[in-house]
């Protein structure tokens, strides 16, 4: 297996050893290059300080945010380096900081303080690889395992049970027995972190490759920031369309995307997370009326407690709404469920919905033949260059001021209306035509 480091870190490791420093190349730089994947960045590790490293670098753009915790960013030809000095953690306090941080001259005592043996591993190309806790033999068997006692290193630092799962998911890999079975017994530590991070490790868990695995056989621990999963478990739907139960339904129709979209996955995650609120049964069935407005609400208040950006929190809102509505094939319609969803955020539905569908009964997983047309209709729209917000307008707010109305909510109505009037092909997008078509405002 041939390591390769990039030319920023084969710089900075030969600047830091010709000025009498040890240097490596660490953690999952070197997990990705045994793996045969290409590194996202490539991450240093020497025992010189971090002043020591700063006065290597006099003549490169240096960040210094993470000195008091040992870290220099160099930047080399554009490539950012995260050099950090040997460290040992002090005690951690409320399961998540160290109390102080150490540095040392031990590449060792660096190696062990990292979380997982296949995180643990370092490389020097003169060296070769520095693998003291197994973590090329872990590598190879797909396992995650703590380094060290897997309780003690969770109760450090809450997040790593998090991480433990999002790696799995990520390599496709499983937990080694004892790291599996601190995850769960630990799980509740995850109470004390922050919910940014939390949402983070989620967000790559669940792109992750091995996410409907992880995500059934770790359910528990996902229901300490998401309780609103635990419901779904085994919820019988009791209905001749469905052959899952609300969670394995989920997970099936989370195993039928590839898309690497975080927003499809989210999407498909949460657009039944109404369901248990709301079944209902008669002669014929379950049924789950208005589940999607249960799911909204639920979602919605997913997206804030995790601290989702609004942009996320508002498209997700929408899918969950409009996960069970079918989009017709007919121009108008796209051209309002593009306005609505955005081009990116449409495409996203259209996979929430094929995915939903294929996770129903058998016989019951196609989507309507008329699905079929909507791409064409939509590249037509494409082709036309047809309005499809504002911006496209032919007319705009400062032709309706000219026109004597004054800025603000009125305004704003007007130009809806317009926008509105030119997607249904009731007025055509042209500006003279447009500014006609309004009367003189009242004074
Ligand atoms: P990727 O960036 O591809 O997700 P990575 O391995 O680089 O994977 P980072 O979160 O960037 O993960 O962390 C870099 C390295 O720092 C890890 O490989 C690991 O050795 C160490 N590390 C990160 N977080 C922790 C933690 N909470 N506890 C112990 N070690 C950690
Ligand atoms: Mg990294």
């Amino acid at each position: 297996m041939e390591i390769k480091p990039s030319k920023g870190a084969l710089f900075a490791m030969e600047r830091l050893e010709r000025a009498g420093y040890e240097a490596y190349a660490v953690g999952g730089c070197v997990r990705d290059s045994l793996l045969q994947g290409t590194p996202n960045d490539w991450d240093l590790t020497t025992n010189a300080s971090p002043r020591e490293t700063l006065a290597c670098f006099p003549d490169c753009r240096v960040i210094e945010t993470g000195l008091q915790h040992g870290t220099v960013t160099v930047i080399y030809e554009g490539e950012q380096l995260e050099i950090t000095t040997y460290r040992v953690d002090g005690d951690y306090k409320d399961n998540r900081h160290p109390a102080s941080v150490t540095f040392s001259r031990r590449l060792e005592d660096d190696l062990s303080r990292r979380d997982f043996t296949v995180n643990a591993m370092a490389y020097h190309p003169d060296r070769g690889l520095v693998d003291r806790f197994g973590g090329q033999a872990d590598l190879a068997a797909g396992l995650i395992r703590c380094v060290g006692d897997a309780e003690r290193r969770f109760h450090e630092d809450g997040l790593r049970i998090l991480r433990a799962i999002r790696f799995a998911s990520v390599l496709g890999f499983s937990l080694e027995e004892k790291t599996a079975r601190a995850v769960h017994s630990c799980k509740h530590l995850l109470k004390n972190i922050a919910a940014e991070r939390i949402r983070e490790e989620f967000n790559k868990l669940i792109c992750g490759k091995g996410a409907v695995e992880i995500l059934r056989d770790y359910v528990d621990v996902i229901a300490e920031f998401l309780p609103e999963v635990s419901p779904m478990v085994g919820f019988d739907q009791q209905s001749r369309f469905h052959r899952f139960d609300v969670w394995e339904h989920t997970l099936f129709a989370l195993s039928q995307t590839d898309s690497p979209r975080l927003n499809v996955r989210l999407g498909i995650l949460l657009h039944d997370v109404g369901k248990p609120l709301c079944f209902t049964k008669d002669e014929k069935g379950g049924h789950f009326k208005g589940h999607a407005e249960a799911g909204v609400r639920l979602t919605d208040e997913i997206m804030r407690r995790l601290r989702y950006d609004n942009a996320t929190r508002e498209l997700m809102l929408k899918l969950v709404r409009y996960h069970d509505i079918p989009i017709q094939a007919e121009k108008k319609h796209i051209k309002r469920a593009i306005l609505r969803f955005g081009e990116r955020g449409l495409a996203d539905l259209l996979e929430i919905q094929r995915c939903d569908r294929v996770a129903h009964q058998i016989g019951h997983t196609e989507l309507p033949d008329w699905y079929a047309d909507i791409p064409v209709i939509w590249e037509e729209i494409r082709r036309e260059g047809a309005c499809l917000s504002l911006k496209d307008l032919a007319v705009n707010g400062n032709d309706l001021i000219a026109l004597g109305y004054r800025p603000g909510k009125e305004l704003g109505a007007c130009l809806n209306r317009l926008l509105n009037a030119v997607i249904d092909e009731e007025l055509p997008n042209d500006r003279e035509i447009l500014l006609k078509s309004l009367e003189q405002p009242k004074a």
